[in-house]
């Protein structure tokens, strides 16, 4: 199992680097999930809009899904003429994203999956649990195992809840919002993590590797993984662009991307 981080800032996407978007492949299957603000120029620097097997998305923010129009705009639009592309979201949640291009545009170029959070399914080769996790809107928090040996964890967006450390419980990696250090201001407190919850859920779990992200704009990333290393003993990165995981090999290898050298001293929010 490999993930690519294409994007993982909350919110909004920043010159440095776009929202939550991730590329997760075994045996070959490529599968997308959550593709963000700014997610589709790093994917298409990677793969072709056709290569992209199946888009899972977590919840219909559209720092997790605004980036869907552009790919199917260039499934459909580029030429191939690729299979329609099946989406995999809570019912509802893409609605909005959906209805961007004049009615039936890109019917033809997606199949609609809706998942009721808490349901099990089968995506490639990839077993799915889902978990519904507290959040402004139904969100989906998603653990995938399969025959890539690897069990994958990842959150979406989501305030507290036992049911994230049940989530990540014995994950190689574990993905996990955390859009504050600290805390979490009251209005958002119920349905947003800290990077010291997120470490406190990691080592309740026994997570072998925690990977933080949807840090709010301007946070720093050292301060997120200082908060997070106060309760979790293993390793614990901030998700940029280009992070190449390989979970499950070794201990949750990193294989390459900005992170896979130490960060020089000038560039201390580097990982
Ligand atoms: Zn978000």
């Amino acid at each position: 199992m490999e993930l690519t981080v294409l994007g993982g800032r909350g919110a909004w996407p920043t010159p440095d680097q776009g929202c939550s978007g991730y590329l997760l492949v075994c045996d070959g299957f490529r599968l997308l999930l959550d593709p963000g603000y700014a997610t589709l120029p790093p994917l298409l620097a990677r793969i072709r809009p056709e290569d992209v097997d199946a888009v899972l998305v977590t919840h219909g923010h559209p720092d997790h899904c605004a980036d869907l129009n552009p790919l199917l705009r260039a499934r459909a639009l580029g030429g191939s003429a690729p299979p329609p592309l099946p989406l995999y979201s809570p019912p509802g949640a893409l609605d909005a994203v959906l209805a961007l291009d004049r009615p039936g545009m890109l019917d033809g170029f997606r199949t609609p999956h809706g998942i009721t959070a808490g349901a099990r399914l089968r995506i490639g080769p990839f077993d799915v649990e889902t978990r519904l996790l507290p959040h402004f809107v139904p969100n989906a928090g998603v653990r995938l195992t399969g025959p890539c040996g690897a069990v994958f964890a990842y959150t979406g967006d989501t305030g507290p809840s036992p049911e994230v450390p049940e989530l990540a419980r014995n994950a190689d990696l574990f993905l996990s919002e955390a859009t504050h250090p600290e805390t979490v201001p009251p209005e958002d407190a119920a349905h947003l993590l800290s990077a010291r919850l997120a470490g406190r859920y990691a080592q309740q779990a026994g997570a072998a590797r925690l990977l933080l992200t949807h840090l709010w704009p301007g946070t720093p990333h050292r301060d997120a993984v200082r908060a997070a290393r106060d309760s979790f003993a293993g390793p614990v990165s901030v998700a940029v662009p280009g992070t190449v995981l390989r979970p499950g090999a070794g201990e949750s290898a990193e294989v390459g991307g900005p992170c896979a050298e130490p960060g020089g001293p000038g560039e201390p929010d580097r990982c």
